[in-house]
């Protein structure tokens, strides 16, 4: 064992990709496209304009979208925010929302913001398996309901929503669809239009490109239901003001771009490694994978080492793994999806997730296979003690 750190933890985000870098290094300096894109009256302006326009088709094509439908953001959560916030303030009538309890805190924050405002929220609970039901959609649909907000795939079980299927009857019941995308780009095909989709938030670091811009797709029909959060310069057809990065928008193009020619190879990369590791636990006492008979994507794996006596810290320092979302990792509170699975906060906390990736390599599987029978083998003993107590 060497320096190398094992990194599966892709879904809380990705190195940048070297042609994402090389694209991104080129709008920087005195000799690249470094001009305001919004600047018409010279070529350094205009430059950059149109590389701006070329990232927002390549982002577009990702999703099947019109390029003029991609408004940029500093990431999913500005997105997420910019959508639900958007739909609040502009909403005339219909003041009542439906998410569910497996979203990210991106969402969850933004409604009980919106709730201490006097819009009312339903939590969808997940079924059994850890997906979101069709029929739990729309048992939870008012004459009132203006958005419906769901993820398309989770962060930290991986599981898939069946959107296309939900979004006829958000459609009938006269709301707005929106999905937070942060985890499905690059990873399952999206398209926006036969998927019946009206907002998309979407964030480039999950799919090797920089961290800090992301962005979301307004269907052009809904435009004028989102009122803008960040006012000042009209940018983005006034729906985001604000300079746009052009190295940020760049990268996330480039990356774009590489996510759709690439999405398959990956996608079959990261199965087998997925298989791999499975295969190398799957004998193991007390290891069981969560959510594990829903529909899911092979990226992202969440075991429960459900042995008393085993903690996370066990694990060995060159292995980088999550005992939970980043994102709850800061408030130490134990996962809320997990909970809605029906984890209890013990069984939680001895929950890993592994997410695998374009870099992940085989040697790097069996390190992590390596690392959870080791701890596996120290609690045996504990366990022992446990059941004959
Ligand atoms: C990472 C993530 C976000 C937040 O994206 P940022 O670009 O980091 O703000 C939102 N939703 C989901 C599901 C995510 O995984």
């Amino acid at each position: 064992m060497g320096d190398k750190l094992h990194y599966f933890d892709y879904a809380a985000t990705t190195p940048a990709d070297p042609r994402v870098i090389a694209s991104m290094c080129e709008c920087l300096g005195i000799e690249g496209a470094f001009g305001n894109p919004a600047s018409s009256s010279h070529a350094a302006g205009t430059k950059a304009r149109s590389l701006v326009e070329q990232a927002r088709a390549q982002v577009a094509a990702l999703i099947g979208a019109e390029a003029d439908e991609i408004v940029w953001t500093s990431g999913a959560t500005e997105s997420n925010n910019l959508a639900l916030k958007g739909y609040a303030d502009a909403a005339t009538g219909k003041r009542h929302l439906v998410t569910s309890c497996l979203e990210h805190k991106a969402i969850l924050d933004t409604m009980a913001s919106l709730e201490a405002r006097g819009m009312t929220v339903t939590y969808v609970r997940p079924s059994p398996d850890g997906s979101i039901g069709v029929e739990a959609v729309k048992a939870a649909l008012r004459s009132d309901t203006g958005l419906v907000s769901l993820m398309l795939v989770n962060n930290e079980i991986g599981t898939l929503t069946d959107i296309a299927a939900i979004a006829p009857l958000v459609r009938a019941a006269g709301a707005l669809l929106h999905v937070d995308a942060a985890q499905a780009l690059g990873k399952t095909p999206i398209d926006v239009k036969a998927m019946g989709i009206d907002l998309l938030s979407m964030s480039a670091h999950k799919v090797y490109g920089p961290k800090g811009i992301g962005a979301l797709y307004v269907r052009r029909e809904v435009a004028a239901r989102i009122a803008p959060q960040m006012h000042g310069g009209g940018h983005e057809r006034g729906l985001r003001s604000g300079t746009l990065a052009t190295h940020q928008i760049v990268g996330m193009g480039t990356a774009c771009a590489l996510a759709a020619s690439g999405m398959e190879a990956d996608t079959q990369h990261i199965a087998r490694l997925a298989e791999r590791l499975l295969d190398g636990v799957r004998d193991l006492e007390g290891v069981t994978q969560n959510a594990r008979a829903a529909r899911r994507i092979v990226h992202t794996l969440s075991l429960t080492i459900g042995l008393p006596g085993f903690f996370p810290f066990m694990l060995a320092a060159d292995l980088a793994v999550s005992s939970t979302s980043a994102c709850n990792s800061a408030s130490g509170a134990p996962s809320h999806v997990l909970s809605a699975l029906g984890l209890d906060a013990e069984a939680a906390s001895r929950t890993l997730r592994f997410s695998i990736g374009r870099y992940t390599t085989p040697e790097d599987v069996d390190r992590a296979i390596e690392c959870i029978r080791t701890v596996v083998a120290q609690c045996a003993p504990v366990a022992a003690c446990a059941r004959e107590a």
